[in-house]
């Protein structure tokens, strides 16, 4: 196995990726963006590896692009494989180079989407087409998804696939996406590749404080802008209990162990995560945002003048929720609001969980420490969101895997939607082969 994955995959999958960040995809949200160019470049790429791309698009421009490659058992599960082909917006002034420029210098490629993510479209594209050249089926048939709209509300994207073509996705168990399978340095020469096995959901909220509303100097006992104030106040000050779910207790397992610690017992009435979060070092920022439930204040509006008292006020929260959080999060936020106050999600995704006892994980697993013997793969929630969620709901279990070596000091979150994104060459090579590996095994 992986002999197929020759000199000109590897080079492909560099190109490949400096040529899509020189596709400008930019997504505004609200609409604005457009993915057709860079849709056209993926399907080309596709037909003349003998692959039948399929366009789809909710709106001009808006351009999707689904595949299937068949599996040589036809009795086996669909396996989905889908990346995004929109990007978030990059200011040039701020980049050492362009951020469209797609340039390849001492081994890196530079530009807006080297992480987030038309490296992983690309090493897709390198390795179904080096399936073609060598003749190589995977066993489950693959179904292949560039989406549009995932960076904003992914109406255009993976929304309107699931809702619009859902038999595109038919069979299919399991996704493989952004993103996980990167190099975390947690010190000491530790290496871990974080796989993401869930997501917290999103909760964005829209607050309403109603009151009376009169002239500033006299006596109010129903002020619309104190009640919001103190509900605003309630609710970020608000010490969300721990909730371990099972992505993050086989986590925390996984990372004391790497790091010469006992076993800790989950399960006990008294384990303390946070306690043992400050016994891990780097390593903790993997797991901290996913123990709880979190609330956010992040906007405020009332009046118009200073000496008139409005009838009402009103706040947004960036809420987000655990897998089997929910309940929790919707009884809470109707005390921490109180009677004046109402509340309701201006926007809301599903939190999502996958198994990390289940065959494919193993796979996922056996593929990274492969290629990285020496290094531990650990399970991880991820605090936000992706277009897993929207597949989930045609029953796919979404792992985050887009595999990438990175050195020491590389710093690959904050590279997210960050300023000189960027990729080495060598990551690349690297995640290609064990993309390949890992879809053939899978
Ligand atoms: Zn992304």
């Amino acid at each position: 196995m992986g002999e197929h994955i020759d000199q000109a995959a590897l080079d492909e999958a560099v190109t490949f990726t400096s040529e899509l960040i020189r596709i400008d995809t930019t997504n505004r949200g609200g609409g604005e963006g457009s993915e057709r160019a860079a849709a056209e470049y993926v399907a080309e790429r596709l037909s003349g590896a003998g692959i039948e791309p399929q366009m789809l698009e909710k709106a001009p421009g808006r351009t999707n692009v689904v595949a299937r490659i068949p599996g040589s058992d036809p009795g086996a599960d669909a396996l989905l494989v889908h990346g995004h082909l929109d990007v978030v917006p990059a200011e040039p002034a701020d980049w050492s180079v362009h951020p469209f420029s797609g340039e390849i210098c001492d081994g890196v490629v530079w530009g807006r989407g080297a992480i987030d993510m038309k490296n992983a479209d690309a090493m897709v594209l390198a390795v179904a087409r080096a399936w073609a050249r060598a003749g190589v089926r995977p066993r489950r048939d693959i179904v292949l998804a560039f989406t549009a709209d995932e960076e904003d509300s992914a109406e255009y994207g993976s929304d309107y696939l699931t809702d619009h073509h859902p038999g595109l996705f038919e069979g299919c168990t399991e996704g493989i996406s952004e993103s996980g399978a990167f190099t975390f340095h947690a010190g000491d020469g530790l290496r871990l590749y974080p796989v993401a096995a869930g997501e917290r959901g999103t909760a964005w909220l829209e607050l309403t404080a109603r009151g009376k509303a009169g002239h500033g100097s006299k006596v109010s006992r129903a002020n619309a802008v104190s009640r919001l104030a103190a509900a605003v106040a309630r609710i970020g000050e608000h010490e969300w209990p721990q909730r371990l779910t099972p992505t993050v207790r086989a986590a925390l397992k996984e990372l004391a162990v790497v790091h010469g610690l006992p076993e800790p017992d989950t399960d006990a009435p008294d384990f303390d995560a946070d306690k043992l979060l400050a016994q891990l070092g780097p390593a903790a920022a993997l797991v901290e945002p996913t123990v709880r439930n979190s609330s956010n204040p992040t906007m405020l509006s009332a009046g118009y003048k200073v000496n008139v008292i409005p009838g009402s006020a009103t706040a947004f929260v960036d809420g987000r929720m655990l897998p089997g959080g929910e309940e929790e999060f919707h009884r809470t936020l109707d005390e921490l609001t109180g009677p004046d106050v109402d509340w309701e999600f201006h926007h809301r995704e599903v939190p999502l969980e996958a198994p990390v006892d289940a065959p494919a994980y193993a796979v996922l697993r056996e593929a990274l420490e492969h290629f990285d013997p020496g290094a531990h793969v650990v399970p991880f929630c991820m605090s936000g969101g992706t277009d897993a969620k929207q597949f989930s709901r045609l029953g796919i279990a979404g792992y985050g895997f887009t595999p990438l070596k990175l050195p020491e000091g590389f710093d690959y979150q904050a590279l997210f939607h960050g300023v000189d994104e960027r990729v080495p060459v060598d990551a690349l090579h690297f995640g290609t082969r064990v993309l390949d590996r890992a879809l053939l095994a899978l």
